[in-house]
């Protein structure tokens, strides 16, 4: 049993505490809120400078794409970021599985618990085993050719049974709107059961693919013409929104939305990815577009980041925002879980098993009681 306390108690599920202290069981437990020090026999208060928030959530990761740490060139763009991808394939099994293990260290020594993560492999699948962290995975389909979607259906279909096998939470996701058909998108719906709480999808990051959407033309379109790809990918959609009809009405996080506009928005989950954005495209979203309440975090790879670290996202975004820290950590940490479903994760409410994070530094920042 301790009793944590320290300058501001940040519980998510309500207004932060000043001096406030949290009671916890030793295996991580919330059990109560103590709003004043006196409370609590002063031999028993673990008393911290800074501020105590619950674990963080990444809600977007590649964890399977650790190992291509440092090997695409910043502010490139999202074409030549897709060419280093390629390159995924040229290392050894061990050499992508030490990068996998040294990736999830990272994210425990910062402080997340839980995760949204991409798979097109089951690369990830023995770390994940070990239950280190809570992970919701995302079997990332796509094809533009329409002769060739049943395979790729197929083999996504395998690959999530692998992942449920070993009872983790997954489900099979389109990977963006301009490269999966409308055909693909029907079908990835069909796929959807029971176990099924969440869908995932990378949307409107770069501007390339509003420009294939809403002008037919830019590099997106001359690209995927010169793959052959089918336009029925492009022809009736008239923005990035009309492939989230052709999924039916599911819960659905939008990743990055890095050229999202205000008449964009939906009503669903969405999830940004700040440091990955100035990364390749050395471009922000406009945070005031969305719903403060249904926007999440997420560090994507190592491939377009330097680090896993939610802390450091939420740093771009305070700095390019007017959100307060109140509503700073509820992105950081409480939306995510809620989008994820990690029904133990996100706040300090009793019999949840959040992860406790204690962050120094953002004293100073203004807390609105
Ligand atoms: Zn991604």
């Amino acid at each position: 049993m301790r009793f944590l306390t320290a300058d501001y108690l940040f519980p998510l599920h309500k207004a932060p505490i000043k001096e406030g202290i949290l009671q916890i069981s030793d295996k991580g437990e919330v059990i109560a809120l103590f709003e004043n020090r006196n409370e609590i026999p002063q031999d028993k208060l673990e008393v911290f400078d800074g501020i105590i928030c619950p674990g963080f959530v990444n809600a977007h990761c590649h964890l399977e794409l650790s190992h291509l740490l440092g090997i695409a060139k910043k502010g490139k763009g999202f074409l030549d970021f897709l060419a280093t991808v390629q390159e995924r394939n040229n290392f050894t099994k061990e050499e992508i599985q030490i990068a996998i293990e040294n990736a999830e260290q990272q994210m425990i020594a910062n402080g997340i618990v839980g995760v949204g993560d991409i798979c097109n492999t089951t690369d990830t699948l023995l770390q994940k085993r070990k239950e280190n962290l809570q992970y919701y995975n995302f079997i990332e389909t796509f094809q533009v050719h329409n002769d060739k979607i049943d395979d790729a259906i197929q083999s996504a279909v395998l690959l999530r049974n692998q992942f449920r096998k070993a009872k983790l939470k997954t489900t099979i996701v389109p990977h963006a709107p301009y490269s999966v058909p409308p055909k693909m998108m029907r079908k990835i719906a069909d796929l959807i059961d029971e176990k099924d709480e969440l869908l995932a999808i990378h949307m409107q990051e770069t501007l390339a693919e509003n420009e294939l959407f809403e002008k037919k033309e830019g590099p997106f379109l001359n690209w995927l013409n010169s793959i052959s790809a089918s336009s029925g990918i492009w022809e009736k959609r008239n923005n990035s929104h009309d492939a989230l009809k052709e999924l039916d009405k599911h819960k659905i996080l939008l990743v990055h939305n890095t050229f999202a506009k205000k008449e964009d928005m939906t009503g669903n989950y969405y999830c940004t990815c700040p440091k990955a954005n100035l990364y390749i495209e050395n471009s922000l979203p406009e945070y005031s577009i969305f719903d403060a309440d249904k926007l999440c975090l997420g560090t994507d790879s190592l491939t377009s980041n330097n680090s896993l670290s939610i802390l450091e996202e939420l740093q771009i975004i305070k700095e390019n925002s007017d959100f307060d820290l109140h509503t700073l950590l509820k992105i950081a940490s409480k939306n995510g879980a809620e989008a994820l479903g990690f029904e133990k994760l996100g706040t300090f409410e009793k019999g949840k098993i959040p992860g406790v994070n204690l962050i120094m530094g953002f004293k100073e920042v203004e807390v609105v009681d």
